[in-house]
């Protein structure tokens, strides 16, 4: 048998057998197998502290009392990673096969700023899991070509983002404008939604999908009312408002405050920038930085406007964050 792990306590693994994904009760009670790994199971590599993390597809045997013993895990196709403890070598896998990061931004009330959108936007690439960027409160942005419009800067914004290939959505929890678009974007898929608190991540994933009832207005990461003793991860399996033939798998990362950075060599993060890293072979120099080095196919598309100035002012923010191990974590 085969399924997704959706749940890790302990030595446990909550199991979705593959067979019975079509027909979940979208109330709750998941047809899901409690499952051990099989005792003589041969870790690949020692970097990890934890062999099974939710997001992986396992393939188990069924024992007579109706537990599963988990044979084998399949490959990841991607996997965000924590420290095991503070100085330890050692990671955590957290959640594996991501299809979608959503950034959740608002461009007021509060405004989240470039550089904290770029830096998920980073950490994604450095995971290679699709990103998105999701404006939020667009019923506060005014009228549009009114002077306190914030539509100005959404569109502004939406040309940046667009042009390093992320797609972008502007949306309203409270009106339910915007929201269509988005999920068909993530409609069968399993995604991540990251972004300061009070953003509207919880008023968000409400509204998506209707019934879900997540807390609004705690000043903590959402998460599912009353669940959650651990720091672990968990899935839950979803029906957006008019999804009915599939099911979008939402993570849920309680106590873990952001979606936070990767261990980057500064050299490696221009890379990281999808914009940055198709022009980034035309340096003349080979390890260039792209900050002052002559000849710099970056700089070049900068000032000649094809890649954006706030972009690249916020690569050069992260790079010396990086470089003087001041990385906000
Ligand atoms: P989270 O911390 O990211 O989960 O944010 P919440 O969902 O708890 O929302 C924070 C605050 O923003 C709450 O007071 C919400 O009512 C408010 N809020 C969320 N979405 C919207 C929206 O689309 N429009 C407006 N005007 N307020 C919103
Ligand atoms: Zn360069």
């Amino acid at each position: 048998m085969t399924g997704l792990v959706l749940r890790t306590t302990g030595s446990w693994y909550k199991v979705l057998p593959i067979e019975h994904q079509a027909d979940l009760a979208s109330n709750g009670s998941l047809p899901s197998v409690d499952c051990r790994l099989r005792g003589n199971y041969r870790l690949r590599g020692n970097k990890q502290t934890n062999p099974v993390a939710v997001g992986d597809w396992v393939d188990y045997e069924l024992e007579e009392d109706g537990t599963g013993v988990i044979s084998e895990v399949r490959d990841r196709r991607n996997y965000i990673v924590r420290k095991a403890t503070k100085l330890s070598k050692q990671t955590q896998v957290l959640a594996s096969n991501i299809d979608r990061l959503c950034v959740v931004a608002t461009l007021g009330f509060p405004r989240t700023s470039t550089g904290f959108i770029d830096r998920l936007l980073v950490t994604a690439e450095a995971y290679h899991i699709p990103a998105c960027v999701v404006f939020n409160k667009a019923d506060l942005y005014g009228e549009e070509g009114s002077e306190e419009s914030l539509w100005d800067i959404h569109n502004e914004l939406k040309d940046i983002y667009e042009a390093a290939d992320y797609p972008v959505y502007a949306v309203s929890a409270r009106t339910g404008q915007g929201l269509d678009l988005l999920r068909a974007a993530i409609k069968g898929q399993t995604v991540l939604f990251s972004g300061h608190s009070g953003v509207g991540k919880s008023s968000l994933l409400n509204a998506l999908a209707p019934g879900l009832d997540l807390r609004v207005g705690e000043v903590s990461d959402w998460s599912l009312k009353g669940k959650h003793t651990t720091t672990f991860a968990e899935i839950f399996p979803i029906r957006l408002a008019g999804e009915e033939d599939s099911y979008t798998y939402l993570i849920d990362t309680p106590g873990i405050k952001e979606f936070g950075m990767v261990d980057l060599a500064p050299e490696e993060l221009s890379h990281f920038f999808p914009e940055m890293r198709a022009v980034l072979h035309d340096c003349h120099f080979a390890n260039c930085t792209h900050r002052h080095e002559p000849h710099c196919a970056v700089k070049e598309a900068v000032e000649e406007g094809r890649i954006s100035a706030e972009r690249y002012n916020n690569y050069l923010g992260i790079y010396d964050q990086i470089e003087s191990g001041n990385v906000p974590r």
